[in-house]
């Protein structure tokens, strides 16, 4: 036989696509010839993929050698052919068997010297081979744990070309089987919330954000605990549904972000960000596999903005952007790369540029501490449900003070408001009050009267504008659910109101 076909998978962020390779070995010009488009890194790997088959015992065909990736059409690139091509080439010489090749798909970068090394992205790349409907895969050993999380594929660990080639012979013990997984990972304890000493209202606000799935701001001084309070809002959310970590953890297979300990992404992830960072690392980028940014490692997690005022106002109007469409599609040579993010955002801020330690006055004139917030952006800030002002604490020893609730207390009535939520949208498809769209609770779950009367004269005064009502809407539903009320009565709807305008320096 002088053709021999293997596939491996294109990926375009978390969008995979199999690619069938097919190697001719036949008379002609001694050369090694690549086609369907592949991009420089891939023309690279044929030099990478001669050594590693040279170094491996084996001889690369003194022949002329065709490779063609298909669908031919589609931009690829990258080292993860690297032992799909490595393997092909060798079945159309009739070095090894083809049989084994036939419905597996085979991913890995090859070391010149034949070890295989482990690639991003290869948990989205199985489960586009597995929908796809490829039976078998192959993948550095280092990649089985990730690996595993697909249902369905016959797997085998592989830690060089060597042992490949052997099972592609026909010996079944060179390759190492899927691991077993632990089907219940236990939850890291995060940090509690009995540590926060006061602060009963930006407690409250974490306690609704948590319950209806809604963003939150916090204004205040140094050393209020704005951070701390932040880091704690993960432990209050539900863990991810299977099919929700998976989504997860796909993203931060493409990252690079997973370890063999901890293969599995199941509870939602907490990303943090300081004013240095970059655009790019905000909405992700860079050459080869696009890697997602900060906004997809927070998919289905909280994303904290620190010093949200020092924030570009580019990076302000990107994270918007996300808010909205809940993805990020980053354009590149080869593709458009599309990442998830559909995150909790928390954003803290102080209330002025001078920023004072605790015992210390502000020293900024009033027009400088309101172009210094004015910098959260209008369009921005409209997102944004609840607003809190935190103070320095003046007593420290006061039961209520000295004695806060522990987050398993207050997760309990996060998880039985959520519930109610859950069960009340379950026929339309929405999980959380946040994510309800704005015409359903105006029409379909309108209030009565009496208890949108406070909207109706805010809006009458211009002092909301029609998403601002939605969004006092949505809050007001969570207050519903944590009150165990069926509906948001006008008392509700007052305390929404009243977390949208509490923005006092
Ligand atoms: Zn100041």
């Amino acid at each position: 036989m002088a053709l021999a076909r293997g596939w491996s998978v294109a990926l375009f962020g978390v969008d995979g696509v199999p690619v069938e390779i097919e190697a001719d070995v036949g008379a002609g010009t001694v050369r090694t010839q690549l086609l369907g488009l592949p991009d420089a890194a891939l023309h690279e790997s044929k030099d990478r993929v001669k050594a590693a088959v040279r170094n491996s015992n084996h001889t690369w065909p003194t022949q002329r050698v065709t490779l063609g990736l298909s669908p031919a059409t589609l931009p690829k690139g990258g080292s993860s052919y690297d032992l799909a091509l490595a393997c092909v080439v060798l079945a159309a010489s009739q070095a090894v068997p083809a049989d084994r090749l036939a419905g597996t798909v085979l991913i890995g970068e090859l070391a010149l010297d034949g070890r295989l090394r482990t690639v991003r992205g290869v948990l989205p790349a199985l489960m586009a081979a597995r929908r796809a409907g490829l039976a078998r895969a192959v993948v550095p050993t280092a990649s089985l744990p990730e690996a595993a999380l697909v249902e369905g594929l016959a797997l085998h660990g592989a830690e060089n070309l060597t042992d490949v080639i052997a099972w592609l012979n026909g010996d079944d013990t060179s390759l190492t089987p899927a691991p077993t997984l632990d089907p219940t990972p236990p939850p890291p304890p995060g940090p509690d919330l009995s540590d926060v000493v006061g602060q009963p209202e930006a407690r409250w606000a974490l306690e609704v954000a948590a319950a209806g799935g809604h963003h939150v701001l916090l204004t205040g001084p140094p050393g209020t605990g704005k951070t701390m309070l932040a880091e704690r809002l993960v432990s209050l959310l539900p863990p991810l549904s299977t099919d929700e970590a998976i989504g997860v953890t796909a993203i931060h297979s493409v990252a690079g972000l997973l370890t063999p300990q901890a293969p599995l992404v199941a509870t939602p992830p907490f990303v943090s960000l300081h004013p240095s960072t970059s655009t790019a690392a905000l909405v992700g980028g860079g050459t080869g596999l696009a890697k997602p940014g900060a906004v997809s490692h927070a998919h289905r997690g909280v994303l904290f903005i620190d010093e949200a005022c020092e924030f570009g106002a580019r990076s302000l109007d990107a994270l918007r952007t996300c808010l909205e469409e809940g993805e990020v599609r980053i354009a590149r040579r080869d593709g458009i790369a599309r990442y998830p993010a559909r995150f909790q955002l928390v954003l803290a801020t102080n209330p002025c540029p001078c920023a004072p330690p605790k015992d210390l006055d502000c020293i900024c004139l009033p027009t400088t501490k309101r172009r210094y917030q004015a910098k959260l952006s209008g369009p921005l800030l409209d997102r944004v449900d609840l607003r809190v002002t935190m103070r320095p604490l003046t007593v420290m020893m006061a039961p209520e003070v000295a004695d806060p609730e522990p987050t398993a207390a207050v997760r309990h009535r996060v998880l039985e408001a959520r519930t109610r939520a859950r069960n009340r949208w379950a026929a339309h498809g929405w999980r959380t009050n946040a994510e309800v769209p704005g015409p359903a609770l105006r029409r379909e779950f309108r209030l009565p009267r009496e208890a949108t009367t406070l909207l109706d004269r805010a809006l009458a005064l211009g002092a909301l504008t029609g998403r601002g009502a939605d969004r006092c809407l949505r809050v007001a539903w969570t207050l519903a659910d944590l009150a165990e009320t069926p509906e948001p009565t006008a008392d509700h709807v007052a305390a929404a109101l009243e977390f949208r305008e509490r923005r006092r320096p």
